[in-house]
């Protein structure tokens, strides 16, 4: 079988990772696949632990349907989004990113792969939305390396650990409502899935 001609002096390209393989890596996580950062989550009996809000001006809409059925979609650049279950902050891209939220004979298969174009995302948002009036709270502009992803992902969380200890940073400006404290609402999430301690 001819597969036309490869210079023997160089490989050429395979696929970056299998879907295969993605669905048996049951370890939830971030990978970097060259200039994917991809997240993969798996819930076990559960069938919406992850759910994906995007921010539309001053409305947050889910992206799920009713009946369960798998999501495939694709954030667009400059739009605020949140896994919730995976995320305690907002975060805007200025890059597009994918997101794959599927029913799975365990409960439910999530996976967000964020980049693909080179040097892209460059800048990122995190902040959060005001649970009353849906303005943003604590915006802070952050530069991304695609090389260090991790990077920016620890930025965040110590950024989003700032702003649950600080009372200040969680009052809207707009309407002075005060945001709960994200890393407490995480937890109850954990609670409700049986999966702490508490027993
Ligand atoms: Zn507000």
């Amino acid at each position: 079988m001819s597969r036309g001609y490869v210079p023997s002096s160089r490989t050429i390209p395979g696929p970056d990772m299998s879907f295969v393989r993605l669905f048996d890596d049951l370890e939830a996580g971030w990978q970097f696949r060259g200039q994917y950062a991809i997240w993969t989550g798996s819930a076990k009996g559960e069938r919406s632990r992850y759910t994906l809000l995007e921010r539309h001006g001053d409305r947050v809409a889910p992206m799920a349907y009713e009946d369960g059925s798998p999501v495939f979609h694709e954030i667009k650049a400059n739009v605020p989004f949140i896994v919730q279950g995976l995320m305690s902050y907002w975060v805007t891209f200025n890059s597009d990113a994918m997101w794959l939220d599927t029913p799975s004979p365990e409960g439910q298969y999530a996976f967000l792969a964020v980049g693909g174009s080179a040097g892209k995302p460059s800048a990122a948002t995190i902040d959060w939305t005001c649970t009353h009036c849906g303005h943003p709270i604590s915006p802070k502009g952050f530069e991304v390396s695609p090389l260090s992803f991790k990077r920016f992902l620890m930025q965040a969380d110590e950024y989003a650990a700032e702003f649950d200890r600080s009372q200040e940073m969680r009052t809207c400006t707009d309407c002075g409502t005060i945001h709960p404290a994200m890393l407490a609402q995480s937890r109850e999430i954990e609670n409700r899935t049986g999966e702490t301690d508490e027993a």
